[in-house]
C-alpha cells in the first residue's frame, strides 16, 4: 500500500517505495491492511490507533506500528523515535476524546504477556476505574510485563551502550 504524494510540479510520486513488512499470520497487521475489523481512532502511513476490543477503563486505546514489529525485545536506541511517536499519538488520541492524560496509564506488554506478538502500546484513562486485577497484575506498572514509554526510552538508550 504505497502512498502517493503529488510534487509541486503535478507528477505523482510514491513516498514509500518498499513496502512495509507484515505478518500474514498476525491479527494486528490484519488490522492495518482493513482485513480484520477494529474501531480505528486514529491512521498514517506508519501508525494505527484503535479501541481496545476488552476495555479496562473508560479509555483503553492501542497505538500500533504497520511494521510488524515483534516485540519490545527486538527494538534497539535507533527505534526510540518509534516509542516517541507512539506515545506522542496515544496522548493525541485520549486528549481528542477527552480523556485525562493526568490519569492514564502508558505500557507495553512484554512476553509472555503480550497476546498479540505484535508490538503496541496500551492508553488506559482514568486508572482510577481500572478493577484490582488490572491496575496490579496485567497493567502493573513498570513491572516485568509492562512497562511504561519512559522505562523504554531508559532501556534503549541503555542498549546503545
Ligand atoms: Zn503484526
Ligand atoms: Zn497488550
Amino acid at each position: 500500500m504505497a502512498e502517493s504524494v503529488e510534487t509541486a510540479g503535478g507528477e505523482t510520486v510514491h513516498a514509500s517505495s518498499k513496502p512495509i513488512p507484515t505478518s500474514s499470520t498476525c491479527v494486528f497487521c490484519k488490522i492495518c491492511s482493513k482485513e480484520a475489523p477494529a474501531d480505528i481512532v486514529y491512521e498514517d502511513s506508519e501508525y494505527l490507533c484503535f479501541v481496545d476490543r476488552r476495555p479496562v477503563s473508560t479509555h483503553h486505546y492501542l497505538v500500533m506500528p504497520r511494521q510488524h514489529i515483534p516485540d519490545p525485545k527486538t527494538l534497539t536506541a535507533n527505534d526510540i523515535p518509534v516509542v516517541e511517536r507512539m506515545t506522542e499519538i496515544g496522548k493525541q488520541v485520549l486528549g481528542d476524546r477527552e480523556g485525562n492524560i493526568d490519569e492514564a496509564r502508558l505500557g507495553f506488554h512484554w512476553p509472555p504477556f503480550l497476546l498479540v506478538k505484535h508490538l503496541h502500546l496500551h492508553i488506559i484513562s482514568p486508572e482510577g476505574r481500572m478493577s484490582w486485577f488490572n491496575r496490579n497484575i496485567v497493567f502493573r506498572k513498570d513491572s516485568f510485563a509492562f512497562s511504561s514509554p519512559e522505562y523504554m526510552y531508559n532501556y534503549l538508550t541503555k542498549k546503545k551502550n
